[in-house]
């Protein structure tokens, strides 16, 4: 029967060894220690950049989340009614982010294909005369966008043109070969694996002059980047208005669960009719709305646990490149650290965890074949003595592959 294929598939990946070790860990992922059968690995594989899903306020707002809603959403908001603490949610992030308003998804992959498809393949075609004029839609995506966006894009079954990974004169070159009808430009403001930044203010010079829209997927740099912790835009001396929309995740910096999207409130309107990840899907459980509510008020009064991640961002990186590590274009608190060959990656990746330390290898097809890495994530809990550690361990390995060689 077919389905044993796929079983087979499996087996014959785990026996090639590219099958990735899902590790089981005891107790909490996101902290700097994490337990994995019963030994501590010093852990640099978190997205939890500012700590916050380790918060005791965090704690404290999930847990009267849960006492005043219950543990579940039980049904879709469409279906039985939005709850209140969703309705301060969005306000909440739109508020911080500097929109009009926000909508609120379970997750950061659901705004994504959400909103991506109800913008390109609208489900109310038809229903009035001028909205003929909004499709189709050309979406134009970075070469290295994250795959819910890609995935967004297929489930429109739009046009996709494609652009070089921050290439701006690529970009130029498909906006002038398609001078005419919608056009929307998504990226990623942080680039997940490579931990690079998207040129934004060139990409939106373009965009204004070939009459484009712009979509950023901040997920990674929403309460990381800029003086206040808005995110790429506000990195680069942009203004909210100059994104037309920005999505993100409240997985990463906000230390909780869920993704939103602000824009336009008329557009957030359409939003919650259209995008079918919304309509036909519950949100997040209420207590991690809750939680994520606590985490903006955090992260707008607390700007020095921000400071803290960037100087163990800036202090890895350095010293990485004193060793002479190839840390790509990172400008952000995620070091690729670039190996290439896989089986030399998966290597590394075993023996940092004999020594006890967690830096995930990450490989095709999450990355292009030949571009293997160990993706070192920091966050404003690690110390210093923590990422000597790291760099002593790499130091050595680096020993033993240059006796071993030469
Ligand atoms: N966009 C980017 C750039 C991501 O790295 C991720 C993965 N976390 C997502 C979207 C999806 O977010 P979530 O995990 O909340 O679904």
């Amino acid at each position: 029967m077919f389905l044993d294929d796929f079983a087979e598939f499996a087996a014959s990946a785990k026996r090639a060894r590219v099958y990735p070790a899902i590790r089981e860990i005891s107790g909490p992922s996101s902290d700097p220690f994490v337990n994995i059968n019963g030994q501590q690995l010093l852990s640099f594989s978190s997205n939890n950049y500012l700590g916050l899903a380790q918060n005791n306020e965090l704690k404290a707002a999930a847990k009267r989340g849960i006492d005043e809603y219950g543990v579940g959403p039980a049904s879709a908001r469409l279906m039985s009614g939005n709850l209140d603490v969703y309705e301060r949610l969005e306000k909440r992030t739109a508020e911080f982010l500097g929109y009009e308003d926000a909508i609120v998804f379970s997750s950061g992959y659901m705004a994504n294909v959400g909103t991506i498809s109800a913008l390109v393949a609208p489900p109310y075609a038809g229903m009035f005369p001028f909205f003929e004029r909004s499709h189709p839609v050309s979406i134009i995506s970075d070469e290295l966008n994250h795959a819910s966006i890609i995935d967004g894009c297929r489930l429109s079954k739009g046009a996709k043109l494609i652009f070089r990974h921050n290439d701006c004169d690529d970009l130029l070159r498909v906006l002038k070969e398609n001078p005419h009808g919608n056009k929307l430009i998504i990226v990623d403001g942080v680039y997940s694996m490579d931990g690079d930044l998207a040129p934004l203010g060139k990409i939106i010079e373009l965009a204004r002059e070939y009459d484009a829209a712009v979509m950023v997927d901040d997920a990674h740099g929403t309460g990381v980047l800029g003086e206040e912790g808005k995110g790429t835009f506000e990195h680069f001396g942009l203004e909210p208005h100059d994104v037309d929309i920005l999505m993100g995740t409240y997985v990463k910096a906000f230390g909780s669960v869920g993704g939103f999207v602000c824009a336009r409130a008329g557009l957030i309107d359409y939003l919650k009719v259209s995008a079918r990840s919304y309509v036909f899907s519950v949100c997040v459980p209420p207590s991690c709305a809750e939680a994520t509510i606590k985490a903006i008020d955090l992260i707008e009064a607390n700007p020095e646990i921000r400071a803290e991640l960037w100087n163990n961002t800036y202090y890895l990186r350095s010293k990485l490149q004193e060793l002479g590590f190839n840390t790509l274009q990172s400008e952000t608190p995620i070091v690729p650290l670039l190996v290439g060959d896989e089986e030399e990656g998966i290597r590394l990746e075993s023996e940092l965890c004999r020594q006890g330390i967690l830096a995930p290898c990450i490989r095709w097809p999450a990355v292009e074949k030949g571009k293997s890495r160990l993706r070192l994530s920091l966050m404003a809990t690690h110390t210093e003595v923590q990422i000597d550690c790291l760099l002593g361990a790499l130091k050595g390995l680096m020993k033993v592959e240059k006796s071993s060689t030469g």
